[in-house]
């Protein structure tokens, strides 16, 4: 026996049409409106560190930039090492953010604008202009990181530009255009996080742990 769909009530009706309510409509609306205030208020972002605490815990550090990265609608992956963190944000047209704690340094930002013609570079930006590129993907000052990877090996800026580059290669070597190129796996670099590499030798290490060595400049 099936249970019959609740109606909804007359004031649930009202608030759909919610410009032709009678007075007496409208003050209902208005009291459910005040309640759910009260049971959901509108939580505000908490404040950026002013004075960043170096020496709390990696993760303690970055959670308001989670909150923040998550607010502005885009995808963030904490990953949490013993003295140092990862903070990576994804925005669907491909623009990126990376933050990196290390206990007793300040917390570094890095932005990617979105993906292009051209493959995009990380950024090194200012903690205080983070909330600036998430919303309205604008960089306002930075420099461009050095990079501490010494591979011989092409760099690409995120895993997802590594994987489109495999892609390419497996499609040339379909039609035959470049035979000899077999890459298909992608790697994060061991020494500088924004950087990716592509592979034809099976996975040999992890790349989930972020890197207690890496040189993150
Ligand atoms: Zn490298």
């Amino acid at each position: 026996m099936t249970t019959p769909i609740p109606r909804p009530p007359g004031l649930w009706r009202a608030i759909a049409r919610d410009s032709r309510l009678n007075p007496e409509e409208a003050a209902a609306r208005a009291a459910v409106t005040a309640t759910q205030a009260e049971l959901e208020p509108p939580t505000a972002a908490p404040p950026l560190p002013e004075d960043d605490p170096i020496n709390w815990p990696v993760e303690r550090r970055l959670a308001p930039y989670q909150s923040r990265i998550e607010r502005a609608g885009w995808k963030a992956v904490l990953v949490v090492g013993e003295d140092r963190a990862r903070l990576d944000g994804f925005h669907a047209d491909g623009a990126a953010v990376m933050l990196t704690a290390m206990r007793g340094r300040k917390v570094y930002v890095y932005v990617l604008p979105p993906t292009g013609r051209k493959t995009p570079r990380w950024r090194a930006v200012n903690a205080s202009t983070l909330e600036d590129f998430l919303r309205r993907r604008k960089i306002r000052g930075f420099h461009y990181p050095v990079s501490g990877c010494t591979c011989t090996k092409r760099r690409y800026p995120t895993e997802a530009t590594a994987k489109a580059a495999i892609v390419d290669i497996t499609i040339r070597r379909v039609v035959k255009e470049h035979g000899i190129q077999s890459e298909r796996r992608v790697y994060r670099c061991p020494d500088d996080d924004r950087a990716w590499h592509i592979t034809h030798i099976p996975k040999w290490y992890s790349d989930d742990e972020p890197k207690q060595k890496t040189r993150t400049r």
